[in-house]
């Protein structure tokens, strides 16, 4: 195991230098306290969990020291926010501190959100408050392990900072790992402002440090966009099957590597709504919840846009024209996986549909109903309003459903505890009045998410009335 101390650095990214990035050095946190650590994202880059309780965990992940191999820098990067292009973006709020290089020879960005101001944040502070960084750090850590793509988070430090919202809030960080930061906005930047040198450079970076076995095909730039098309559409899946809203699909947010990235006003579904809107800003729903799949295909057309000068346009068009049934495969993949269905068949898609369809016009809750289909509780039948309907889809599912096996593997794919909002909300006003024993607990029933614990029943409850219809704002 490596120290905290000793960590590791190999700076990748640094190296492109200033066109690319530009060196900000954090602004730290007043009077830092930990509120929270991932010991399995300490694990990463080679901690142990114990050191997250030195003294010195708090200093680096609060901005108040920093290793001597570290190259703390904010990246240049533009890209398409609802549907409109903003041509300078870049980490207003965040700084990539150097990518650590663990034991097993993986790279892993240390990105600091909430770091203070850099040349890219606009009118913005450069902050972050506590609420929206122990949002991003349970969704990170709950999505892993519910075996969904992510991007991953170490932890979470508070300061006294005042910073200005709607209210007085108080500055926090997280520190965020993935093992790239790059952003289809990355590629739309330097394509719109003309420098195709720079994008051909981003390209070959992309490429070595990404996706190197994209380097031996005859077209290593296809190849690439190509598994970038594949692994957004399966992680689109996985959030179309467990009900995962992410709230601000802007191409910014979008990872090259197809992971979910840059939490904002996300959400679980409580109650199954296709039409679900968890962004209070979205006045027009663009982020709904089943429009996800056709927005991941926009923004990989954005992206393709991006490559046409290393691509043959037509070319692209097929690529970004796959992208559907791509999305279809996994997803039935996927559902069948959550409802024990032994092999794939014709129809399997109506069924899912017929379904859904019963729980949207029952307003059943989504993660509940079909824990208790796993669990062949007679229970389930009370969850819908047309009984005789949902009687008739579950005959139909008798059939469907496979042996022991599948039932068994149905009941790991179906998770017990969710990350829903009113738990999030309740561990953040506990965190707000300095108790972080409920993020704590929380953090913990979500890393194992398919196993019962005891003494936490009510965490497996449908939202109660007060937690059904929160806003969550964008401004964190
Ligand atoms: P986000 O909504 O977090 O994806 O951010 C969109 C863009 O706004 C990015 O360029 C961010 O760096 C920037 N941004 C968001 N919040 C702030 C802030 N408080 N200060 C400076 N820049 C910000
Ligand atoms: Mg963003």
């Amino acid at each position: 195991m490596a120290s905290l101390a000793d960590l590791q650095f190999d700076n990748r990214f640094a190296q492109l230098g200033d066109t690319f990035s530009t060196r900000v050095t954090p602004e730290p946190l007043q009077n830092p306290r930990l509120v929270i650590s991932s010991p399995s994202a300490m694990r990463l880059i080679d901690l142990t969990p114990e050191e997250a309780n030195s003294e010195l965990f708090t200093e680096l992940f609060s901005g108040h020291k920093i290793w001597s191999s570290a190259e703390p820098r904010a990246m240049v990067y533009s890209g398409h926010q609802f549907g409109g292009y903003n041509p300078k973006l870049g980490d207003g709020r965040g700084l990539l501190l150097g990518e650590v290089l663990n034991q097993a020879g993986e790279h892993w960005d240390l990105h600091l959100k909430g770091a203070g101001s850099t040349p890219y944040s606009r009118m913005g502070d450069g902050r972050a408050v506590l609420r929206s960084s122990i949002r991003e750090f349970l969704g990170s850590e709950a999505l892993h392990a519910l075996g969904i793509p992510t991007s991953r988070a170490l932890c979470v430090t508070l300061g006294d900072n005042p910073v200005y919202r709607e209210r007085e809030e108080r500055a926090a960080m997280l520190l965020r790992l993935s093992q790239s930061h790059i952003r289809f906005g990355h590629f739309e930047y330097f394509y719109y402002t003309r420098q195709h040198d720079a994008l051909r450079e981003l390209l070959n970076f992309t490429l070595r440090t990404c996706y190197p076995e994209c380097l031996t095909d005859a077209q290593p730039e296809l190849a690439m966009y190509r598994e970038v098309l594949k692994r957004t559409a399966e992680m689109i899946a996985w959030w179309q099957a467990y009900g995962f809203c992410h709230g601000v699909m802007n191409t910014d947010n979008m990872s090259i590597l197809g992971i979910t990235f840059d939490f904002g006003p996300y959400a679980f579904l409580d109650a199954f709504d296709v039409r679900h809107v968890c962004n209070h800003s979205d006045h027009e729903g663009r982020y709904a919840f089943h429009r996800q799949p056709a927005i991941a295909q926009w923004n990989l057309a954005c992206l393709a846009q991006a490559l046409t000068p290393f691509i043959d346009v037509e070319t692209l068009k097929t690529e970004v024209a796959s992208f559907m049934p791509t999305f279809e495969q996994h997803y039935l993949e996927l559902m069948r996986r959550r409802l024990g269905w032994a092999d794939a068949q014709r129809g399997d898609g109506d069924l899912i549909e017929q379904l859904l369809q019963l729980m949207q016009d029952s307003g059943s809750d989504f993660t509940l109903c079909l824990r208790l289909l796993a669990e062949d509780s007679t229970a389930l039948r009370d969850h819908f309003v047309d009984r005789d309907a949902f009687d008739r889809w579950h005959a139909e599912h008798l059939h469907r459903r496979g042996g022991n096996a599948e039932q068994a593997e149905a009941l790991q794919a179906n998770p017990i505890y969710l990350l829903r909002n009113y738990l999030a909300q309740n561990a953040i006003a506990a965190a707000e009045q300095g108790d972080f024993t409920e993020v704590r607990k929380l953090h913990d029933l979500l890393t194992t998410p398919f196993t019962r614990q005891t003494d936490a029943e009510e965490y497996a409850a449908a939202p109660p009335d007060w937690g059904k219809h929160l806003e969550i704002s964008c401004s964190s």
